[in-house]
Parts: structure tokens; C-alpha cells; sequence
């Protein structure tokens, strides 16, 4: 999609700071991080939002949850433990409509969420 910011990421039209990429993904780091480690998990297609995911893309989803499963390691978040979270729409604060998974470790985090 040509205005999103996360397709121009992407598609390398704008910088961001790579953890991870594949044919079918991106990994960067949140420029706004909310905890140590902020890692954005994004498709490199371009789908608004988790309401907008299909069936056809089981696959798609399933390679995006294994990186966060690498992501996760390679900071050895898996040991010590880490959020991963989509928001949809306003009242979840979804403010970049490109599905996106936030991966957020390195310190104690408190539940409910605000
Ligand atoms: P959400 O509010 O769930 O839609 O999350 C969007 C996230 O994208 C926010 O945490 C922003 O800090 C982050 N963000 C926006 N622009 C960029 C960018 N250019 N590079 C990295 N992260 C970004």
C-alpha cells in the first residue's frame, strides 16, 4: 500500500533497525520502545489488521509467531518471559494500520494491561 508506513519499511524506503527478515517478514525495533527489548513483527504483505487475516494466510501467521519465537531466544526472552501483542482500532490504541506483533521483554510487566 502505497501511504502505509510499515509497507515503505518493508520495502526499504525507510530505514528501520532490522533484527530479522525473511521473503515473507520483517523484525525491527519499535522507535518508540516500551520496554528493553520492543521488537515489531510485521508481514511484508500488507494487512491492515489481525481482523483482516484469512485463512489462506494460517501459514503466514505461523512463520510470523516463529520469529518471535527466534526473536524471542536470540534475546533469551524465552527463559525470563516477554509479551506479544496486535492491537486492533481505537479503543486498543492501534495507531499503524499494518498488522504488527509487539514483542516486548526485559523487565516485570503488570496485568491487566492499561
Ligand atoms: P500500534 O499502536 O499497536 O499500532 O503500534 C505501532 C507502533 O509502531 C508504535 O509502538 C510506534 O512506536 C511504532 N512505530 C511507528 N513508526 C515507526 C517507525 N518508523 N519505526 C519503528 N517503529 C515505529
Amino acid at each position: 500500500m502505497s501511504d502505509c508506513i510499515f509497507c515503505k519499511i518493508a520495502a526499504g524506503q525507510i530505514p528501520s533497525d532490522k533484527i530479522l527478515e525473511t521473503d515473507d517478514l520483517l523484525a525491527f525495533r519499535d522507535i518508540n520502545p516500551q520496554a528493553p527489548v520492543h521488537v515489531l513483527i510485521i508481514p511484508k504483505k500488507h494487512i491492515a489488521s489481525a481482523m483482516d487475516l484469512a485463512a489462506s494466510d494460517a501459514g503466514l501467521l505461523a512463520k510470523l509467531l516463529e520469529g518471535a519465537q527466534q526473536i524471542a531466544r536470540q534475546h533469551r526472552l524465552d527463559a525470563t518471559g516477554f509479551r506479544l501483542v496486535t492491537n486492533h482500532g481505537a479503543q486498543a490504541g492501534q495507531s499503524v494500520f499494518h498488522l504488527h506483533f509487539h514483542l516486548l521483554g526485559g523487565r516485570s510487566m503488570r496485568w491487566p494491561p492499561g
